[in-house]
């Protein structure tokens, strides 16, 4: 299969099909693997909640001072959110994927939403399209052809 040459939609339309058959066979583990893996990923939230050092140390390796899409500096009231780069609604299988995770504000996920990766893309380069190419590098490329392989 040449997936170089498909487009990005082509590729998710793929990776999709793939994908639901894959969620077909999840297990009860598999969810009890996700309730641990979902409030690992609270990491401002309640620590009783789950949030961990772990989780911490992550979110502080795969970020910096400053949210990559918005370029707003992180702060009290707009910090540091996981989010799916492809939202868990469309891809749950896409869950626990590490590869699937970064960091972005909190303003930023809210407004990004269930939005699919390439809506996303054509949202961000229609209204702030200042922000289009830090966006692109963090597409998931390498993700959707590994998956889709
Ligand atoms: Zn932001």
């Amino acid at each position: 299969m040449d997936l170089e040459n498909k487009t990005l939609k082509e590729l998710f339309d793929l990776v999709d099909k793939i994908g639901k058959n894959r969620y077909h066979k999840l297990t009860e583990k598999n969810f009890d693997n996700y309730q641990q893996y979902e409030n690992w990923r609270y990491v401002d939230g309640n620590s009783a909640f789950g949030t961990t050092q772990e989780s911490k140390d992550w979110v502080k390796d795969h970020s910096d001072s400053h949210c990559p899409i918005c370029d707003t500096r992180y702060h009290q009231d707009n910090g540091r959110t996981i989010d799916h780069k492809l939202p868990r609604a469309k891809y749950p299988w896409l869950s626990m994927e590490f590869k699937n995770l970064w960091v972005i504000c909190w303003d930023c996920n809210t407004e990004k939403a269930e939005m699919d990766w390439y809506e996303y893309e054509r949202y961000i380069f229609k209204r702030y399209p200042q922000s289009y190419n830090a966006l692109r590098a963090f597409r998931p490329i390498q993700l959707l052809q590994r998956k889709a392989l």
